[in-house]
């Protein structure tokens, strides 16, 4: 899967796709059942600042009809959607909008979208949003990482590499992966197995030091 974010913000989203799991990830080749040759996952960014035709690099301006804040300009954007994908004809490519007013972002999208697209873009929003006719021109699609108002589109659109990147064969250790069979892990604990807060010690339930996994599971409660 080759991701492409159009973001303000690069280098913030970089560190985070460079790092751990997603950072080997770019790193090891797919695995024997692949349909082509290459990393498990690549990652592209495009500023729409560079791409802007304006002495200034200006990518924002105000909203028509009035209102607070600035608008993100549909050009910058789309000119970098091109330098992304522009030239990829016969590959499948979809592409997201960060949009805190989009279709709400699941477990269920992640999978298919692992299994369906060779390219992903996501676009990520400032300031109010983005100039609408971007949606349109690129057939994109509005989602959401929740009922909740960020500052941009970064934080959801690693949300999301991170999410799809669980999907693809390989990325995952092969316990981990067992693990994502699952939604979550439920309750857990490591060593040692006594710790002391404040005085108060804490120690791990019996069950987890039983062996019983069938009991150990249930009380897990996943
Ligand atoms: N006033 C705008 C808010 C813009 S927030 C409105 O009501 O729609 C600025 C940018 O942050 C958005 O363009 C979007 O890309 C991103 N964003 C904020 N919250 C988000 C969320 N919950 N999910 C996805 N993107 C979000």
């Amino acid at each position: 899967m080759h991701f492409h974010v159009i973001t303000l913000f690069p280098e913030v989203c970089k560190a985070y796709t460079d790092a751990s799991v997603l950072g080997r990830a770019q790193k090891k080749e797919k695995g024997k059942g692949a349909k082509q040759k290459g990393k498990q996952i690549e990652v592209s960014y495009y500023n729409p600042r560079d791409f802007s035709k304006n002495r200034h690099q200006k990518v924002d301006d105000r909203p028509y009809g009035g209102g607070p804040g600035m608008v993100m300009q549909a050009d910058p954007v789309l000119a970098a959607w091109e330098k992304a994908v522009g030239r990829k004809k016969g590959t499948s490519i979809k592409t997201l909008i960060m949009s805190p007013r989009g279709k709400a972002f699941t477990s269920a999208m992640a999978k298919k979208l692992a299994k369906r697209y060779d390219h992903l873009v996501l676009i990520s929003g400032r300031y109010e949003g983005i100039d609408s006719r971007v949606k349109k021109i690129l057939k994109a699609e509005e989602v959401s990482t929740g009922d909740y108002v960020l500052t941009g589109g970064e934080l959801p659109a690693l949300a999301i590499i991170d999410t799809v990147s669980r999907q693809i064969p390989g990325v995952l250790g092969t316990f981990e992966s067992l693990e994502d069979a699952r939604v979550s892990s439920g309750e857990m604990y490591t060593r040692p197995e006594t710790i002391t807060h404040k005085k108060k010690k804490y120690t791990v339930p019996k069950v987890f030091l039983s062996g019983d996994h069938k009991e150990i599971e249930k009380r897990r409660g996943v």
